[in-house]
């Protein structure tokens, strides 16, 4: 059974490896920012909250992502194995994770943190182009990337069953890489 927590900034290969892995795992790749993204074009009522707090490049309030991952894990086909994407983001996320997975009795396989320097990650998602994606915002979501994710390292790091990989290679040469972990 493969449960994976992709760790890493924003740009650093996380949804793109998620994508391969779902394909071949055949497991749900849950990644808190397309969910949001799709609540938001729905104009559903969390999209209407999460809006202006990812436009600006800030964390959603930790409640709204919380609900939902709880409801998402809960889903038949997360009974299968998941990879997370995005999620958690800040050591309340962590926190909580750490006590649903015991509840649900889903312990993770691996922690993936996904290594890329800066200036590569600033290019990427420059030329990803999404709406969130303007110089400014991106240099805003380093920034809380590197206050509140990056502390995450060392809170899994601690846990075992922690590995960091180089994104900053091929996507199939990463692809590799995590296929040995499976
Ligand atoms: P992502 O696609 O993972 O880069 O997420 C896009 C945006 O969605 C982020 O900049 C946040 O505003 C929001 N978001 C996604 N996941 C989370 C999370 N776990 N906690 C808080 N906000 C999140």
């Amino acid at each position: 059974m493969a449960r994976f927590i992709f760790l890493g900034a924003p740009g650093a290969g996380k949804g793109t490896q998620a994508k391969i892995l779902t394909d071949l795992l055949r497991i749900p790749h849950i990644s808190t920012g397309d969910i949001l993204r799709a609540s938001v074009a729905e104009k559903t009522a969390l999209g209407l909250k999460a809006q202006a707090y990812m436009d600006r490049g800030d964390l959603v309030p930790d409640q709204l992502v919380i609900d939902l991952i709880r409801e998402r894990l809960e889903q038949p086909d997360a009974q299968l194995g998941w990879i997370l994407d995005g999620f958690p983001r800040n050591v309340a996320q962590a926190e909580f994770l750490d006590n649903l997975l015991s509840d649900i009795e889903q312990p993770y396989s691996y922690t993936v943190n996904f290594e890329v320097p800066d200036e590569v990650l600033v290019a990427r998602l420059l030329g990803r182009g999404r709406k969130d994606d303007t110089e400014s915002v991106i240099r805003h979501r380093l920034k809380v990337y590197r206050e509140q994710t990056a502390p995450l390292i060392d809170f899994y790091r601690s846990q075992q069953k922690f590995v960091s990989i180089n994104g900053d290679v091929l996507p199939e040469d990463v692809t590799v890489e995590l296929k040995k972990l499976v």
